[in-house]
């Protein structure tokens, strides 16, 4: 170390920051992170590990329902919010904890306090204490976004609120057609509640492929969601205990509740970036190279405060890239094409590579080959649901390009199939592929005949 106070000092200690702290520690680095609100992030504390909480616990409304089919009378069946909530608070303690442990255990200090960016190498500290360090690494993550000239937001909540409401509302607004929107629609209407989702685009899930956004329209529709698209809120209004919302196309909805999910914003208001002369990008998010480094030499940015890829595992896979950059004497690159995904909606999205609008924008030749079912259990349960599956091929090459799921366990598929698509893997390698039975997933290595419309 150099005359420093340490060697990388961490602001946020989210997954990325977290990642990035406890790998250049056991490089043997010096290592303080810094954290404002609790050690964990977003995705531990009021992102990916609750909603997937509250996303099981709305889902037992329909096994109660679909388990008459097979025999069992489940006449008497209650749900408490309030033991939801608290149980899930119980689970985000544990994992706080073993945050805090891992970070303690790799070495490295934690300052429980606001840090902001003095100069290259010096931060600040609430408490005013000055810390020096060799690199600083800002790892801030998103805020959720609110269209604060709407006259009524300050009434609306955000997923942030969501997941400690004093009570479930009867019925509830949600606005916006992303990730957030459309797994919350699912989540609150599977616990009773009377849900509303109002998109302004064409159809939810935009980016995603066309197939599958319109199955899963369907299939939320089918659940009893109602989907308002090229619909914008133009007013909200406070109306006795809830809210009165007004559409831009003159619709009223009083609800308890409203929420929005129209995206989330870079953290870097106050950090004093600027003045050190970080870039930003135009959409305020710090602008960073390959390696995470800014635009002054010292300072790095991962995660969500970079506006690449805002998922959970590409900040992780960022932070470590640093660390291993940095501190373990390695090149390390992330490599943020081909990363599959899942939106935890009901039913669940899995999709990896590109979807049939991108592949015919980039190849010549594209084949589509497409299946829908009706997933076994309904055969006993009587459910009217469907699965789609979907695989998008080169047909020059016969390279699998794209794989999108809309069904049970489709974020589980997606991880797999993500293997096969980054080795370049052939539909002639799906075909050849002995099929797992009886599965859903062996739908993918059965499908035969190309879709012709
Ligand atoms: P998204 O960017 O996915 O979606 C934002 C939605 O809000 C879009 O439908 C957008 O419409 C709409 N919108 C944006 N601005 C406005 C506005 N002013 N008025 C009305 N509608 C608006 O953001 P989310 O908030 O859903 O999620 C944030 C990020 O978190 C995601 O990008 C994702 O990376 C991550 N995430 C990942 C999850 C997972 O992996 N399962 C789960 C949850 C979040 P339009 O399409 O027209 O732009």
């Amino acid at each position: 170390m150099s005359g420093f106070d340490y060697d990388l000092f961490v602001i946020g200690a989210g997954s990325g920051g977290v990642r990035a702290g406890r790998i250049a520690a056991r490089y043997g680095a010096k290592v303080a992170v810094a954290e404002e609100y609790r050690v964990g992030g977003t995705c531990v504390i009021r992102g990916c590990v609750p909603k997937k909480l509250f996303v099981y616990a709305s889902k037992f409304a329909e096994e109660f329902e679909d388990a008459v089919g097979f025999g069992w009378t489940t006449d008497k069946v209650t749900f408490d919010w309030a033991t939801l909530v608290e149980n899930k608070d119980k689970e985000i303690d544990r994992l706080n904890k073993a945050y805090l442990r891992n970070l303690e255990g790799a070495g490295a200090e934690l300052l429980l306090e606001r840090a902001v960016v003095e100069d290259a190498n010096t931060v600040r500290l609430t408490s005013g204490r000055k810390i020096t360090a060799r690199y600083i690494l800002v790892a801030t993550g998103a805020t959720p976004f609110l269209p604060r000239h709407l006259p009524g937001h300050e009434l609306a909540i955000t997923s942030n609120e969501a997941f400690d409401l004093k009570r479930l509302p009867a019925r509830i607004v949600i606005v916006g057609g992303g990730y957030i929107a459309v797994e919350f629609a699912g989540i609150f209407s599977g616990l009773g509640v009377e849900t509303i989702l109002v998109y302004r685009g064409e159809q939810i899930l935009r980016g995603f492929d066309d197939d599958i956004r319109n199955h899963l329209a369907a299939e939320m529709s089918k659940k009893g969601i109602e989907i308002r698209t090229q619909s914008d809120v133009s007013l909200i209004e406070r109306s006795g205990d809830g809210v009165r919302v007004t559409l831009n196309n003159g619709a009223v909805y009083g609800a308890g509740q409203i929420m929005f999910a129209t995206g989330r914003i870079p953290n870097v208001l106050g950090l004093g970036l600027d003045h050190v002369g970080v870039e930003m990008t135009p959409h305020m998010a710090i602008k960073v190279d390959a390696y995470s480094q800014t635009a002054v030499p010292s300072i790095y940015a991962v995660g969500d405060v970079t506006n690449r890829v805002n998922l959970t595992p590409v900040a992780i896979r960022e932070g470590h890239a640093f660390a291993d950059t940095v501190f373990g004497g390695k090149d390390v690159k992330v490599d943020h094409s081909l990363i599959p995904t899942a939106v935890f909606s009901q039913p669940e999205v899995g999709t990896i590579g590109l979807t049939e609008t991108q592949a015919r924008q980039g190849f010549a030749k594209v084949d589509i080959y497409k299946s829908s079912f009706r997933p076994m259990k309904h055969t006993l349960s009587g459910r009217d649901e469907r699965t789609l599956m979907k695989l998008v091929v080169d047909g020059e090459s016969d390279r699998v390009l794209g794989c999108h799921i809309c069904g049970p366990d489709a974020g589980e598929m997606a991880q797999l199939l993500g293997i096969a698509v980054r080795l370049g893997a052939k539909k002639s390698d799906f075909d050849a592929t002995m099929a797992v039975h009886p599965t859903a997933s062996e739908e993918l290595v059965t499908m035969r005949e190309k879709w012709t419309g």
